[in-house]
């Protein structure tokens, strides 16, 4: 096999034994990039070793199952995911009669939640080809224009403040008639600052919009650094307004992908999502979700979590991993030149270096092995803590002060800012 992956591999005509494949998977392995030691700033999330291995038990424990048939053929994997999202609206405060539902990720679940909000307006409006749009800080995730292009929708992206927080001043004048849904992020991925869902929620009761509230990469932090006692703005079920949210479970709910939550406030609102067919020769066939086919480990591994952690683990986890970015920002403060962007509430921060190229210094730490997080506008470095990295703060620390000397001393154009996710 050509080890580059440039040429095609053949189907092989005779198969191989399973411990030779097996091995090749570890030495493939082996040329990743070093996510263990905290060298990849997103992709991967941690909370504990403890509570990696018990996902990775209950994931096994149902690898076969599928969670398409739960109705069906197992009612067990039904009952873990009503447990689910049972414990996701008691967490987010919905009221009595809220409705969610499992998802792949985050992706999916928006795209759920913008095609639910879709054929809400269309049976409000009783136009069953009504095309909307949406409005949103530009600082939303590009699942919703996914989701705009999978439905032939409009996403209308407004600028984000001088903080980098939804404004929604600058939203209103982008509302019309044929507005259909308001966006904010509780945190947005690239400043992790948490938008302001009253405001936003305000501004949507009054124009009479749906605001749906993407909280995938917080929803299942947020609560538990406020219980901590940090200042986090509310951004939940408690704000009326607020008609449905994305959280996910394999982000910093510490859950093996695939795992998602989308959750609506009431049953009028979600009994837009599932999908109903029944002309073909096989019967009714609905499913909630889009995919059909789905991982029942992934429902399991997240019940068997919520359970093991319950709050107090998650406030315990919460507790270590703010410890540690709060350490994490101090150290850039520290270094000459670095400049936190805005005032992230959360797991997330952007920092900038106004005097010097900020992609020549992400350079030279790619260099040291730290796989580069970037974020175009404005310029700058962009990491996503879990606990791999508490763990290497103060080797990055090193290799980042160190990189900053360097670029100072003599500063470099770097050969490509390839800013990418
Ligand atoms: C990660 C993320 C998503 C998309 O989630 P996937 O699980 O990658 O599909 C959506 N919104 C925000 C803010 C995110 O950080």
């Amino acid at each position: 096999m050509d080890k580059n992956n440039k040429t095609r591999t053949h189907f092989p005509d005779k198969g191989r034994p399973a411990n030779e494949v097996l091995g090749e998977l570890t030495e493939l392995k082996a040329g990743d990039a070093d996510w263990q030691h905290g060298r990849v700033p997103l992709f991967v999330f941690k909370g504990s070793d403890a509570v990696t291995d018990l996902g990775q038990q209950a994931f096994s424990a149902y690898f076969s199952e599928n969670a398409l048939g739960a109705a069906r053929a197992f009612p067990s994997v039904a009952r873990m995911e009503r447990d689910v999202i049972g414990m996701a609206l008691d967490l987010f405060h919905a009221p009595q009669g809220a409705r969610g539902f499992m998802t792949s990720g985050g992706s999916e679940s928006i795209v759920l939640a913008v095609r639910a909000c879709r054929n809400h307006a269309r049976t409000v409006r009783d136009d069953p080809n009504h095309r909307g749009n949406i409005v949103a800080p530009d600082t939303i995730h590009p699942a919703f224009d996914k989701a705009a292009s999978l439905m032939d929708l409009t996403i209308r992206r407004a600028p984000a403040g001088t903080d980098f927080r939804a404004d929604p001043g600058a939203l209103a004048p982008l509302i019309d008639d044929d507005t259909i849904m308001l966006v904010g992020s509780a945190p947005c991925f690239p400043f992790g600052v948490i938008d302001p869902i009253a405001a936003l929620a305000e501004l949507a009761r009054e124009r009479r919009l749906w605001l749906h509230v993407d909280a995938c990469v917080g929803g299942y932090l947020a609560p538990f650094v406020k219980a901590n006692g940090h200042d986090i703005p509310d951004f939940d079920f408690a704000i009326e307004g607020v008609n449905s949210i994305s959280a996910d479970l394999h982000k910093y709910g510490f859950c093996p992908k695939p795992a998602s939550t989308v959750l609506y406030r009431n049953a009028a609102l979600a009994e837009h999502q599932p999908f109903d067919f029944d002309a073909w020769p096989s019967g009714r066939f609905v499913t909630p979700t889009i995919v059909g086919t789905r991982p029942a480990g992934g429902v399991a591994a997240a019940w068997a979590i919520l359970q093991h952690l319950g709050r107090e683990g998650y406030q315990q986890i919460a507790r270590d991993l703010m410890a540690g970015v709060a350490s994490y920002r101090q150290g850039v403060r520290d270094i000459d030149g670095l400049q936190i962007l805005g005032d992230p509430h959360l797991a997330i921060t952007a920092f900038a270096a106004p005097s010097m190229n900020i992609f020549a210094v992400s350079d030279r730490l790619q260099a040291r092995g730290w796989l580069p997080g970037l974020v175009r506008r404005p310029p700058a470095i962009h990491r996503m803590m879990s606990m791999f990295h508490v763990a290497a703060l103060s080797d990055y620390l090193a290799d980042l002060a160190e990189a900053v000397r360097q670029e100072k001393a003599s500063p470099t154009a770097p050969a490509s800012a390839d800013v990418r996710y």
